[in-house]
């Protein structure tokens, strides 16, 4: 019986190995200019080719030999705690990064209806969420990440972690699936914002890509 609760827990987190093919380096799907006025075109292209090329790097590095070679992040994330600290933060800023590329978009876009409603159920508004998820990204001392994140049951959450951690991390604070990640080191937005991170955060809102949320959302859902 013990056995049956431990896997249903585990199992939640668990992707879809058949897509696994190995660990690769995503491609950006628009052009470092694409996200301006709100993300400048030097600061994307540093941050790209340099921080997430590097964090990449590192972790190809550390887990070269080994069977984490073969392991999707998720994976790896759910036992973290018994891996080195190169492996948590260059494996981290890896995932963290091919997410964030992804649930940003140059084309303005519409939340959804499915999104909107579980956002609205789990929040009462969308203004209301927005809000939460700003302040915990402006409020995270130091380098970290703010995150909407689906739990066990189903359940929409706010949260945000320190350095390169993230909610599929076995010590994160809460656990979940991540949906939507907000980058707040200061290589993230000083070039043009400088120490004025509140503008960079809400000026985030114009450029989300909604329907990779919603996608996101669904997959999470699927998987349970
Ligand atoms: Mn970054």
């Amino acid at each position: 019986m013990l056995a049956v609760l431990v896997f249903g827990t585990l199992t939640s987190f668990v992707p879809n190995k058949q897509n696994f093919k190995g660990h690769e380096f995503p491609k950006l799907e628009y052009d470092f200019n694409a996200l301006e006025p709100y993300i400048d075109a030097q600061t994307m292209e540093l941050h790209y080719t340099k921080h997430h090329q590097g964090y990449y790097n590192n972790f190809l590095k550390a887990v070269d030999g080994t069977k984490l070679e073969e392991t999707p992040l998720e994976n790896i994330f759910s036992s973290i705690s018994k891996e080195s600290e190169t492996i948590r933060n260059n494996g981290g800023g890896y995932y963290n990064h091919n997410l964030f590329w992804e649930n940003m978009t140059p084309s303005k876009q519409q939340i959804p209806g499915n999104l909107q409603k579980a956002i609205e159920k789990d929040f009462g508004s969308v203004d209301a969420f927005k809000e939460e998820f700003s302040t915990a990204a402006k409020s995270r001392f130091g380098s970290g990440w703010a995150w909407l994140a689906v739990d066990e049951k189903g359940k929409l959450f706010v949260t945000s972690t320190p350095n390169q951690d993230n909610p599929l991390m076995d010590l994160a604070d809460e656990r979940g699936t991540p949906l939507l990640g907000l980058d707040v080191w200061e290589h993230a937005y000083y070039l043009k914002y400088q120490n004025r991170r509140a503008e960079y955060v809400d000026n985030f809102w114009n450029i989300v890509n909604w329907d990779v949320v919603n996608k996101r959302l669904q997959q999470a859902n699927t998987r349970k």
